[in-house]
């Protein structure tokens, strides 16, 4: 409805009352714009407040070198390694913790009696066996801990975690080299019994195909932030590992290729001589990769199944961890990718049963996630980057496993294509966040996970311009924002408590950052303190206080509002345009104003009974007397006076010409209240669609929120008269209700299906009843 309103005296002193009744029905103001403050670790000399590395920051540093042996036979490994710690920290360190992940498998595990579990009508065999107690002989058989003069060193292994008792204090600034011999059984990852690491076993050809992570004692980190990180992996929360250099012998059967984090130092004693032909040339081969490994050599040496061995010896630096992969069956091809000045070998290595698909895509991918991930953040360091088919999706620095295996014919659905290359993007970026970009995983996931997963969408959206991406914009975690509140934790939740980890530490963390960078802060100033973060804190340990501040730091822009709602909170975004008014400002023009008054009368007078009058009153009543009707009739009030004329041109008189042509500007006046249904304050953005068919779309901060969190009023004017209003309407603000979000309101259908009882038990099972699940949703 259209009102008016007066302009009064000289200044908009806007002069009239409303019918809005504003209702507290919550506290009103919920802190929800107050600085962080005491919720974020105090800056210190390690830390800056402005999220940077102090001036006297430090980080541990732990050296390998490794001897370690496959055991095809019985699918064993066993190593003995020494390991050389720095303690570059101000603190003396009586003991040293060790990470024990194999543990993890071990007969004496919390991870199974911590697993909740329960009878179902149906049950896969999978579910019945992780339900029954597993000791097979799984973890860690630590043989020796010495040190260098092969004196013992008293250890204490509390699951998953070793304390190494030193013999003297380790005082800041010195080293300590120890040495660890152990052994385990390497398990079927295939089973009920999962996990990133393990064997897979193929039937047909006897073959196995190993990827090894997570298979030597690590040191845990010790921190300014938390002292020792030694939380106990029970298989959720991953790592917190330091940096150091690695020097690797790994020896396998000879007819295996081996896969691996750094260098290979001896490709001469370990590839054929075609294959050190065909690798040279892979290192100047930029448009393609080149096969060195071929399927038919594969397929020949699955058969042979070759009883010598070979040792590979590969050395890397400055990884906080160390991964490998080994089978005969592997196929491996190569590229090079110019990167900062250097050249990468992208590479990947896969059995045939991924083909033809990995040989189209994945070393093609691989490639093209360096680039698209070094240029938000920093050149890719390394000298080499792999992928490798191995079912499942996990990081390790310059080498990851992934999934995407045609059906046996060699077909494959594009949801297998899309969902291999977006595995490929997402754990080979994994090297960015966290392997280089050290964060501590098992405290919280979404530092790497929800980075890299915003990272991964930018590098998808590159790759394809119509891309199937499954997270990033900002609809996607609707469904999950429109949980039931117990189902939901902040994303400043351990790994370990969350109840839907994909949402909570992948999905709404990466949505977060792109609402950041398209709505909040716009892509410029996102970007620069985005690579800023990244270029702070590579191959360091940033804590999330180092990243909420530097992005606050280097971008200008106040952001405590965003990190307490998205990061602390579990409000959902649901903004309600409540009510719409529209004002025309009255000229006062003595004519115009006696017509806007007899227009209001008439539509006041009328009633229902005039329309039913009109053919219904008796005509000789209406015949009666026309002369009375005539006097009556020639009265208008609504006639303009010369008194009415002398006022408005005393009025005009008293104006200035700005003053004037304001009054006379014709605008239209929307005032618009708003409500906050959800609780997540986020900025206003309207798009006001006009009566002559054009549109124009305005942002108003979500600071507009700061003296009210629950409900604000704002007038927008405008030349045009506006038809409709539409909140968010590019669905920017992961508003889970968007019912409200149009004025007038819209009718958005809702689909139910229709369902025809069979009369059998299937038709009357609940689960099948669509009307339930919807509910349900
Ligand atoms: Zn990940």
């Amino acid at each position: 409805m259209k009102h008016l309103f007066t302009l009064t005296a000289i200044v908009l002193g806007l002069v009239f009352s409303l019918p809005v009744a504003a209702q507290w029905t919550e506290q009103n103001h919920a802190e929800r714009f107050e600085q962080l403050g005491p919720m974020l670790r105090s800056p210190n000399v390690y830390r800056t407040a402005s999220g940077a590395p102090g001036h006297m920051y430090w980080q541990q540093k732990a050296d390998h070198e490794i001897e370690v042996e496959l055991n095809d036979d019985n699918q064993s490994i066993k190593g003995s390694q020494k390991i050389t710690y720095f303690n570059n920290s101000p603190d003396a360190l009586k003991y040293l913790w060790i990470q024990l992940d194999q543990n993890e498998r071990a007969a004496d595990s919390n991870t199974p009696k911590i697993a909740e579990s329960s009878i179902n009508p149906r049950m896969s065999l999978r579910q019945l066996e992780s339900i029954l107690w597993h000791d097979q002989d799984l973890g860690y058989k630590i043989h020796s801990v010495k040190d260098l003069s092969g004196n013992d060193i008293p250890v204490t292994i509390v699951k998953t975690m070793m304390r190494v008792d030193l013999p003297q204090q380790l005082n800041p600034g010195e080293q300590v080299d120890f040495t660890v011999d152990w052994s385990f059984n390497i398990h079927d990852r295939m089973s009920f019994i999962g996990g990133r690491p393990g064997y897979e076993y193929f039937e047909k050809d006897g073959n196995y195909l190993y990827t090894m992570a997570e298979w030597f004692p690590r040191m845990a980190v010790y921190s300014d932030f938390e002292g020792w990180q030694h939380k106990q992996f029970v298989g959720r929360g991953e790592f917190a590992l330091t940096f150091g250099d690695y020097k690797v012998k790994i020896t396998v059967p000879a007819d295996h290729m081996v896969g691996s984090t750094g260098v290979l130092q001896n490709p001469e004693e370990v590839l054929s001589s075609a294959e050190l032909e065909r690798w040279n040339r892979a290192k100047t081969s930029f448009d393609k990769p080149v096969i060195i490994r071929t399927q038919a050599e594969a397929e020949r040496l699955e058969k042979q199944k070759s009883k010598d061995k070979k040792t590979w010896i590969f050395h890397a630096e400055n990884v906080r961890d160390f991964a490998w992969t080994s089978s005969r069956k592997f196929i491996w091809d190569a590229m090079a990718v110019k990167q900062g000045g250097k050249d990468v070998m992208a590479m990947s290595y896969y059995a045939k049963e991924a083909n033809p698909l990995w040989e189209q895509y994945s070393t093609r991918a691989v490639a093209h996630t360096i680039k698209s991930y070094s240029a938000r953040t920093f050149d890719y360091p390394y000298p080499v980057a792999i992928s490798v088919e191995a079912t499942n999706g996990m990081e390790y620095p310059m080498i990851c496993f992934n999934y995407g295996r045609p059906d046996e014919d060699g077909t494959y659905s594009d949801a297998i294509k899309y969902g291999m290359i977006s595995v490929i993007i997402h754990e080979v970026g994994h090297n960015f966040f966290p392997m280089i970009v050290n964060s501590d995983e098992r405290q919280w996931s979404w530092m790497d996970e929800g980075l890299n997963t915003f990272l991964q969408y930018l590098a998808e959206q590159e790759w394809d311009r119509d891309y199937p991406s499954r997270r990033g914009a900002a609809h996607k975690i609707v469904p999950y924002m429109q949980s039931e509140r117990h189902l939901l934790e902040p994303i400043m939740t351990n790994s370990e408590n969350i109840i839907q980890f994909g949402p909570n530490a992948y999905a709404k963390p990466a949505t977060a950052l792109n609402i950041l960078r398209e709505t909040i802060m716009g892509r410029e100033l996102f970007d620069y303190a985005f690579k800023e973060y990244s270029l702070r804190w590579k191959f360091k340990h940033p804590t999330p206080e180092d990243f909420f501040r530097t992005m606050e730091d280097a971008s200008g822009v106040d952001l405590d509002w965003f990190w307490r709602g998205w990061f602390f909170g579990t409000d959902p975004v649901d903004i309600s345009m409540e009510n719409v008014s529209w004002y025309k400002l009255d000229n006062r023009t003595p004519a115009q104003k006696k017509a806007d008054q007899q227009k209001e009368a008439e539509r006041e007078a009328y009633h229902i009974s005039q329309d039913y009058n009109k053919d219904d009153i008796p005509q000789t009543v209406v015949e009666a007397d026309p002369a009375t009707r005539d006097f009556y009739n020639s009265y208008n009030p609504f006639s303009v006076t010369p008194e009415d004329e002398k006022a408005y041109k005393e009025f005009m008189d008293r104006l200035s010409q700005k003053e004037k042509d304001l009054l006379n500007s014709g605008l239209n006046f929307y005032e618009i209240t708003f409500r906050n249904v959800g609780g997540l304050v986020m900025p206003l953005i309207l798009q006001f669609n006009y009566t002559d068919g054009t549109s124009e779309v305005e942002r108003i901060p979500a600071e507009i929120w700061r003296l009210n969190e629950w409900e604000v009023t704002k007038v927008f004017a405008k030349k045009k008269e506006v038809k409709n209003i539409v909140l968010d309407p590019y669905r920017e603000t992961a508003d889970i209700d968007e019912s409200n979000n149009y004025w007038p309101r819209q009718f958005t259908p809702s689909r139910f299906e229709l369902f025809k009882s069979t009369g059998g038990v299937r038709g009357a099972s609940m689960g099948d009843n669509p009307m339930k699940r919807a509910r349900r949703r």
